[in-house]
């Protein structure tokens, strides 16, 4: 993989990841870039990610072996034609975007079958640009991988080792299926919670008591709200198919639902939560999957200062260290005034034993 040159259109916090990633681990890999910002160029020559500054698409790209395209989805398509004219036998284009049906109809379309491989990094974070990149981001997320039925099979191996090499977990899957499933478990869920936001704020109270007590649940599940309008808004038209017929079918087992609850139906309300919450409670967690667990224990403590330390003492003194710590202030269907995070299983459930031996209520969820 050393002797590999590989390029980057766009250097944000997707390619710069996966760019600094590579240079940390194939440190005589050869890294060229062309962005929007040379500034963010500059950047990356300096703090020596990248060895080579392009001003241009030009016929220095054509010397790759990869070329990863990591601008908004939309624009990889541009590009995707633009070097075209430089791509030599050997070339092979991978693409970064979140939806991958219209960049493969693109490839398609100018015969490029044979030059690409899509693919789909399911790592990132609210935050944007090179600044906020690091070679760590992909480390145990999944790292879709979509071959066209053009695609060398030896560069498709490749590929997967590179992508393995950054600490990601390769899948490979057609692009079809690639878009079917992210509309269920990503596109969706970003709907249903910029939609419940937007329905809360407005249906609040004049004196919005909605918005003062929202906590826990509310929270938990509106978390992805916050995510950039920018790119959501070209997520979902990118997929608006996909996306569309699922969100159908969610209105329908919505309406089903409200049907069932206006009858007074205990049966079907039961079995919606007990369902679900099995399958939930059977999603992968960190030992078998990417999905990282929350290692929390709650904590009832007496409001009076010092209670958060004297807390931190009894585990500090124990050397076990705290990730998060944290007031809840709306409870209902908790229990536990007090959220300590911490980073593994093992330290959960030492600090649990730890505070109950001083006495106090302390709940593992
Ligand atoms: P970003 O804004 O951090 O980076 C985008 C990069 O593209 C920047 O370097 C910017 O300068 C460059 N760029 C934008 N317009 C350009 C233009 N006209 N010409 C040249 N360069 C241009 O965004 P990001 O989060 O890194 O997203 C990039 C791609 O990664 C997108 O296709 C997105 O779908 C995909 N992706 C993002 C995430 C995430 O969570 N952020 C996760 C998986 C995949």
């Amino acid at each position: 993989m050393n002797n590999l040159t590989i390029g980057f259109i766009g250097l944000g916090l997707i390619g710069g990841s996966i760019a600094k990633s590579f240079k940390a681990k194939y440190p005589d890999i050869k890294i060229m870039a062309y962005s929007r910002s040379k500034n963010t160029l500059d950047k990356a020559f300096e703090d020596k990610t990248i060895d080579i500054i392009l001003d241009d698409i030009d016929e220095r790209l054509g010397g790759c072996d990869y070329i990863f395209l990591c601008t908004p989805v939309s624009l990889n398509e541009m590009f995707l034609e633009k070097l075209r004219p430089f791509l030599h036998e050997n070339s092979i284009v991978t693409d970064v975007g979140s939806v991958k049906g219209n960049i493969h109809r693109r490839v398609e379309a100018l015969g490029l079958e044979a030059h690409f491989i899509g693919g789909h990094p399911m790592a990132g974070s609210e935050k944007s640009g090179y600044d906020n990149s690091n070679g760590h981001l992909l480390e145990n997320a999944y790292y879709v991988i979509t071959p066209t039925d053009a695609s060398p099979k030896a560069r498709v191996d490749e590929l997967i080792a590179l992508v393995k090499s950054t600490g990601a977990i390769p899948l490979v899957t057609d692009y079809n299926t690639h878009d079917y499933i992210v509309a269920g478990i990503s596109h969706l869920p970003h709907v249903i919670a910029a939609s419940l936001v937007k329905l809360v704020k407005d249906k609040d109270t004049p004196s919005k008591l909605m918005k003062q007590i929202a906590a826990g649940g509310f929270k938990d599940i509106t978390r992805i709200a916050s995510s950039s309008p920018d790119m959501w808004q070209q997520i979902c038209l990118e997929n608006k198919d996909n996306l569309s017929a699922i969100l159908d079918d969610y209105i329908d087992a919505l309406n089903s639902i409200n049907d069932e609850i206006k009858a007074g139906s205990h049966d079907a309300v039961y079995n919606l939560f007990e369902e679900s919450g099995e399958y939930r409670n059977s999603l992968p967690d960190k030992s078998s999957g990417p999905i990282k667990k929350r290692h929390a224990i709650y904590c009832d403590i007496i409001d009076k200062a010092g209670a958060i330390a004297t807390i931190a003492t009894i585990l500090a003194v124990h050397q076990i260290n705290i990730k998060n710590i944290g007031i809840i202030h709306n409870r209902e269907f908790e229990k536990g005034v007090l959220s300590i995070e911490f980073e593994d299983e093992e330290s959960s459930l030492n600090a649990a034993e730890f505070l109950r031996k001083f006495q106090y209520n302390v709940y593992v969820r």
